[in-house]
């Protein structure tokens, strides 16, 4: 039952029940059936079904019946949906047919699944969204936990002085594609969570991801105190104590709500350290029904895997011994340990002092731990030997699983369904086998090439559209209409930056010699145009610096229009950009980069990367499928690193990478370039989908648990 039911006609009545499974959103023919039903109001909803479902008139829904084609269509998606998702076929069960039914749960702070449902900031998020997806693909059993943000991440804009707002605009939960756990008796299932003292509950929503469920709490509920119904309203805003609380609803509260659901799993993953205190839960669990703590501890240890992703010591959370002492005091007595012995599960020195940190503490109680690719497995063994004194670097026991995405999801229809005429009809159901992809030399350069036109100029004119509503809509002036990409030519070679605007991520460098840059966007046969888009942290003042001082370079009439700024980047704006744009950039500070994703995507639509030698590149980039800025040459002085990695990158753009693009043949066909372009998907796509990644954290992480070998 969905709270669209009653108002679809019989004959298209599992609508919703598509609307309400993410599934539709990486399979094609399900997109189509959205789009074909009311295409105007499919772009004004940014691809939200359920919205759609609630906007549309009944009238259109009742045409929709009698348009034969629009019917067969329906019908084809619902055989596929039944054959997917209710079928119990599957990678998982055909390889691992008695581990079935073994449950893994995985917590996330958050889960980027589609744009309908804001409730991520940025890689963590898409990463974690991936991963429940290819579970569905692969048939895992496999649940996620995390939280319902009422107010989400925020939305950005960007008025023309440049400083980032940042706006919490209400989800409306009729128009997502989430609804609200009931128990037989239809009320709202309730968590209940002890946090010093009183109680806090949170509602339960869920979201399918094709056979995948996520579990998301939601403290806004009438049972709590006010302060406490803001706990869950927005993804990171407030204090190290809203933190703290929201950490113990995720860890402690995610796993009385399993048990709550009747839920057992066998393998917990957390992704980050912010759900590590759902291991202090498994541990009080066994030590009130009779079992020592160091049992207890031992037996958990095998059960939890760790995830961390971040190389930059400050990016852990860690709390004040002071507050964690009030947050549980009443809890390590039913540990069965004392105040000493449970401060120093967490116990690490930090800038400030000393503290409780939760990657400490995930380290600590987890069988199993890995960074999320070689190079930052190998800092992660550095910064955290410690946790193991007496062990060399090397035997450090964090091992690394390389981060992946989902090729459904990232791919274009267009280029997916080249991929299906050159590299055959079945090329999604075995994308994870590189043998595949050598058939990419058999795309022909002109219809690559095309196509690739194409996707640019969709982009622009997704951007020139998104401009031009908010002109009409009064939200714009005219400085926002020029610098919100306006300007951009489908002909020039264009340059896409989009992430997070942290300050390690350098957005800056590429202005570092503001002269050398206006004479390659300036260039009358040759221009080059840069599009930028990201958000900073709303407390993250230098991040926000970095907007502005991107922005009033767009503005800045002597960048000729070269330069963009589209405000407000998330899931659907990326795509837009990974698929539209001609070389994907990346500058971070080294090895600051854990992994990073959106190069991957742009990767496997034909967009070469040129990026410094950092997370996945350092293991992607093989010479002749992109451009490695730097070559992996560290400086201490950040200045020198800045100065050097800059100079790297114009003298890639002026000797490689714009006479490349710019040397046609008759045809108008960058031959060399397109060369380029099918290396890039060629050798990137299969070891960096997210399948790859989900057969190995399940081959060499999740079946050492439920084959009892940690
Ligand atoms: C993929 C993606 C990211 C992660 O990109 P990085 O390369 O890791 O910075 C962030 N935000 C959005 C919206 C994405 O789609």
């Amino acid at each position: 039952m969905t709270p669209l039911d009653s108002k679809l006609p019989e004959k298209l009545n599992r609508l919703s029940e598509i609307a309400y499974n993410l599934w539709w959103s990486w399979t094609p023919e399900a997109r189509e059936l959205f789009r074909r039903l009311d295409y105007s109001l499919w772009r004004d909803t940014e691809h939200n079904p359920v919205q759609m479902l609630r906007l549309i008139p009944s009238e259109n829904l009742q045409q929709a019946t009698h348009d034969a084609s629009f019917v067969r269509l329906y019908q084809k998606v619902l055989l596929k949906y039944d054959r997917e998702i209710n079928n119990g076929h599957s990678w998982f069960f055909t390889h691992f047919p008695e581990h079935r039914g073994k449950i893994i749960a995985y917590f996330s702070f958050e889960f980027g699944l589609h744009n309908s449902l804001p409730i991520y900031s940025g890689g963590l998020g898409v990463l974690s969204g991936d991963h429940a997806k290819e579970t569905s693909d692969l048939g895992l059993p496999f649940v996620g936990v995390g939280f319902f943000y009422p107010q989400g991440y925020f939305r950005q804009r960007i008025p023309s002085h440049g400083w980032q707002e940042s706006i919490y605009p209400q989800i409306d939960m009729n128009q997502a594609p989430i609804r609200v756990l009931r128990d037989e008796r239809g009320q709202e299932i309730l968590v209940d969570v002890p946090l010093s003292g009183r109680h806090v509950f949170a509602r339960v929503w869920y979201v399918q991801a094709g056979r995948t469920n996520l579990y998301l709490m939601d403290t806004d509920v009438d049972e709590n105190a006010p302060w406490d119904r803001e706990l869950s309203a927005r993804l990171y805003s407030g204090d190290s104590e809203m933190r703290i609380r929201q950490e113990i609803m995720l860890g402690i509260g995610g796993v009385r709500l399993l048990r709550r659901l009747n839920i057992q799993p066998h393998v917990y993953h957390m992704n980050e350290g912010h759900s590590a205190f759902l291991l202090l839960e498994l541990i009080r669990e066994k030590v009130v029904s009779g079992m020592s703590f160091e049992e207890a501890a031992a037996q958990v240890k095998k059960q939890s895997i760790f995830t961390t992703h971040t190389p930059v010591p400050a990016g852990h959370d860690a709390f004040s011994f002071h507050m964690v002492e009030q947050y549980f005091h009443d809890y390590w007595p039913e540990m069965g340990i004392s105040r000493e012995q449970f401060l120093r599960l967490g116990g690490h020195q930090e800038e400030w002092g000393i503290a409780f940190n939760m990657t400490v503490l995930a380290l600590r109680l987890s069988g199993q731990a890995n960074g999320v690719s070689k190079l930052h497995g190998e800092v992660s063994r550095q910064m955290w030997q410690e946790v193991w004194p007496g062990k060399r670097v090397e035997e450090v026991p964090i091992t690394s699983v390389t981060n992946g995405i989902h090729v459904p999801s990232w791919i274009s229809s267009e280029m997916s369904q080249l991929f299906a005429k050159y590299l055959g009809p079945d090329w999604r159901e075995r994308h994870d086998e590189p043998a595949i992809w050598e058939r990419v030399v058999d795309i022909p350069a002109e219809e690559l090439w095309h196509l690739h036109v194409h996707m640019k100029r969709k982009m622009i004119s997704y951007f020139q559209e998104h401009v031009r509503r908010n002109w009409i809509n009064g939200r714009h002036d005219p400085t926002q209409v020029l610098t919100g990409g306006t300007l951009l030519e489908p002909n020039a070679l264009t340059i896409g930056f989009a992430r997070r605007f942290a300050t390690y991520k350098r957005a800056n460098l590429i202005f570092q010699d503001i002269e050398r840059l206006k004479r390659l966007i300036l260039d009358t046969h040759r221009p080059v145009q840069i599009v930028f888009a990201g958000k900073a942290h709303p407390a993250d003042d230098p991040g926000k610096q970095l907007i502005q001082y991107v922005y009033n370079m767009a503005k800045n009439n002597e960048m000729g229009g070269r330069i963009a700024f589209i405000e407000d980047y998330n899931m659907h704006m990326a795509r837009y950009l990974v698929q539209g744009v001609d070389v994907w950039l990346n500058t971070p500070r080294r090895p600051r980069e854990a992994s990073g994703t959106s190069g991957m995507k742009a990767a496997l639509n034909g967009v070469p990367n040129l990026s410094i030698l950092d997370g996945w590149w350092a293991e992607g980039y093989n010479g002749a499928n992109g451009w490695a800025i730097g070559g992996g040459v560290s400086f201490d002085d950040p200045r020198a690193q800045d100065y050097h990695d800059a100079q790297s990158l114009y003298q890639l753009l002026e000797d490689e990478i714009v006479p490349l693009f710019y040397q046609r043949d008759k045809d108008d066909i960058p031959r060399g370039w397109v060369e380029v372009m099918r290396e890039s998907i060629r050798s990137n796509a299969a070891p960096f989908s997210m399948r790859r990644m989900v057969k190995e954290y399940t081959t060499r992480l999740y079946l050492k648990v439920l084959e009892g070998q940690v």
